[in-house]
This record gives structure tokens, sequence and C-alpha cells, in this order.
């Protein structure tokens, strides 16, 4: 596998990056870390022939624990142990994002954005043409759901569902301007796995902000995945939550590496808020978001174990930011 060639422009101020996008409008690709976007060119998969690098772009650098710029390197914020404690569902799904390397180049807006992913979809060019590609490169129709119009490409980034319990915001810079929305937000659910994101053409993410109040909630992040060492979600469950004695103050669960978005399930914990915890309450929750997921055949481990995984998972991830067992 060999890289094409690419015209790679290096932009050393975010109003100038955003000029850039501008101009090549449609024609190039933000790279980060590269550890996503660069397997995917190796594959030939989507290529574009300009990359814009935003390595020296100084408004995307650093984080405190209030704001996590979007060039952060995933190391950067394993190595703050102050971040780390603040932080306790971020800290698991950060320390389980594929292998140490991979996360000393990998940064926070590339985890956050990460290509959407399928076992016919990640395979080199030859593998791919000898199906007819497929909807989300080079072909026309889909080989897991077999139709013409969707694609079913799983979001099977870490980061998202242990920020989005947290309440985190995400910072935006475009043609338009500065805007910030709810993480949950960037991902459009009402979309597929090729139009998988909010983001205005030439936009870019420059940071993430988490609100005071989640420095020290009770959160957990569970991931299911083929080999421990270093492999993608096959289901990733994040939960958050405070307590006023053993009754619920508020309570998040999402769910990634299941669809083609992290999924919040804000409606099903919302009637929670004042009551007890009980184990009748997180099995029946756990059942509720089992019923409610669709995870399809694109993954390694078959979509009836991922779903009812999801059920065990999310009854686990409760039980411990509750402190009590529910099995
Ligand atoms: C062997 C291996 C195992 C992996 N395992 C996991 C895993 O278990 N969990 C997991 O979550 N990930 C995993 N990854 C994926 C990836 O390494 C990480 O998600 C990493 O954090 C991606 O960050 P990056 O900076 O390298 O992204 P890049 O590859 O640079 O970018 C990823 C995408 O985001 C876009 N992008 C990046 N930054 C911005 C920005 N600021 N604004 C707009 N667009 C932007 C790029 O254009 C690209 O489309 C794995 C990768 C490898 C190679
Ligand atoms: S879900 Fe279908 S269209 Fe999407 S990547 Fe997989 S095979 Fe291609």
């Amino acid at each position: 596998m060999h890289l094409d060639p690419f015209e790679l422009h290096r932009p050393t101020s975010l109003e100038a990056t955003v000029r850039l996008a501008r101009e090549l409008s449609g024609k190039f690709d933000y790279l980060a870390g590269g550890t996503d976007l660069l397997p995917n060119y190796k594959m030939h998969i989507n290529l574009k022939p300009h990359v814009i690098a935003l390595t020296g772009v100084p408004e995307l650098q650093g984080h405190t624990l209030t704001r996590l710029g979007a060039m952060e390197r995933l190391v950067a914020l394993e190595d703050d142990p102050g971040f780390l404690a603040a932080y306790p569902g971020v800290a698991e799904a950060l320390r389980e994002i594929a292998t140490p390397l991979v996360r000393a180049s990998g940064t926070v807006g590339g985890n956050l954005l990460l290509e959407t992913r399928c076992f016919f979809f990640n395979q080199s060019y030859f593998w791919r043409e000898s199906l007819g590609f497929c909807l989300k490169a080079d072909g026309d129709k889909c080989h897991v759901v077999p139709q013409k119009e969707r694609c079913y490409a799983t979001f099977s980034g870490d980061l998202a569902p242990a920020l989005l319990v947290l309440g985190a915001e995400v910072e935006l810079a475009g043609p338009s301007g500065l805007r910030r929305i709810p993480l949950g937000d960037l991902y459009d659910a009402g979309g597929d796995g090729i139009h998988r994101l909010t983001l205005a053409p030439g936009e870019l993410l420059v940071a993430v902000h988490l609100p005071p109040e989640a420095a020290g909630v009770s959160a957990r992040y569970r991931k299911l995945r083929v080999r421990p060492s270093f492999d993608f979600p096959e289901l990733g469950v994040a939960v958050a939550g405070r307590f006023a004695g053993d009754r619920v103050s508020t309570l998040r669960v999402a769910v990634g590496g299941v669809e083609t978005h992290p999924r919040p399930f804000d409606e099903l914990t919302e009637p929670l808020v004042g009551s007890v915890l009980s184990d009748d309450r997180i099995r029946a929750l756990g059942e509720a978001i089992e019923r409610a997921v669709r995870p399809v055949h694109n993954t390694f481990l078959l979509p009836d174990y991922r779903r009812r995984m999801v059920g065990v998972y999310v009854r686990r991830a409760l039980s411990d930011v509750r402190g009590g067992s529910a099995g």
C-alpha cells in the first residue's frame, strides 16, 4: 500500500485555515494526527487532491480542565493526572483507544471526527473492487443491508460517548465564523454512515468545552472489543450521574460503536431524576436501551450478540456509577 501524491498545506492560524478551506472547497481533507485519514488514503478510499495539516494552528492546541484543543494529542490527556482524576469515564475511554503509539499521534479532534467504519469499507482497493465497491466509496450499493440508498457504517470513536454524557460542547470555525453546539449535535442522528456530521462545508473543530460541573461527576466507560490490546469498539457504553443520597440528580447514558453516530438516551434517563436507582430500574433501563439499538452485521461480532451485550454493559456501568451491584 502506498500514498498517492497530494498537495499539503500548512496554515499557521485559524483565520488562514478557514480561508484556505474556502478556496479549496470540496477538494481537501483536514489532517490531524493522520492515524485514521492516512491509512484510509493508503487503501485509496475517498482520496482528495489537497490536505490541510492542522499541526501549526495555535488556536487548536493544548488543554485545561474545561477546554480541550482539537489538536491536543490523546497522550497529553492521558499523562495529566488531574484530568484523569476529574473525568474518570473519559480516562477509561482514553486508555482503551488503540495503542500507546497511536495515542501518541492521535488527537481529540481526529477521534471525534473519525471516519465511520465497516468490514466492507476498511479494506484495500483490490478487495473492495472484487465486490464492485460500495456506496461509501467508489460504488453504488451496500453489502451489509442490500439496497442503494443508505450506508450503515459504524461510528467507532471512544471519546465521543464519554464526553457526551458530561454535557460537552464543541467550538467550530468556518466561513460563517465561530459557533458552539452540544457535542451530540455534531453527529447527524438523521443521517447515515456517509452523511454523518452536521459540519458546514469547510468547517473545522477548534475545541471541546466541558462545563465546570462535569469535573468529579461519577462516570464510567465500558467497551467491548475482540482484542483488548488495541481493537475498535464493538460497543462502548458511557454513563455519568450525580446522586443526592440514593436519589438521581442527573443521569446520562450514551452508546457508541453500534450505529452510525454516538447515541444518547436522555429520553430514557431524564424520567429517573428524583428516583432511587434501584436494581429493578437499572435492569429496566438496560433492557430498554438494548431494545432501542440497531447494530448491523458490519463488524466482527454478530449484531444480536452486540445488542445483548449493550444491555449487559449498560447495567454494569449504571451499577458502577451508582456504587452497587445489579449484574
Ligand atoms: C490500529 C488502530 C487502532 C485504532 N483503534 C481505535 C480505537 O480503539 N478507538 C478509537 O476511538 N479509535 C481508534 N483508532 C482510530 C484513530 O487512531 C483514533 O481515533 C485517533 O484519535 C484519530 O485521531 P487523528 O488525529 O489521528 O485523526 P486523523 O486521522 O488526522 O483525522 C481523522 C478524521 O478527522 C478529520 N479531522 C481531524 N481533525 C479535525 C478537525 N480539527 N476539524 C475537522 N476535521 C478534523 C480528518 O479530516 C479525518 O477525516 C485506531 C487506529 C488505528 C490505526
Ligand atoms: S454499510 Fe454498506 S455502504 Fe456503508 S460502508 Fe458498509 S457496505 Fe459500504
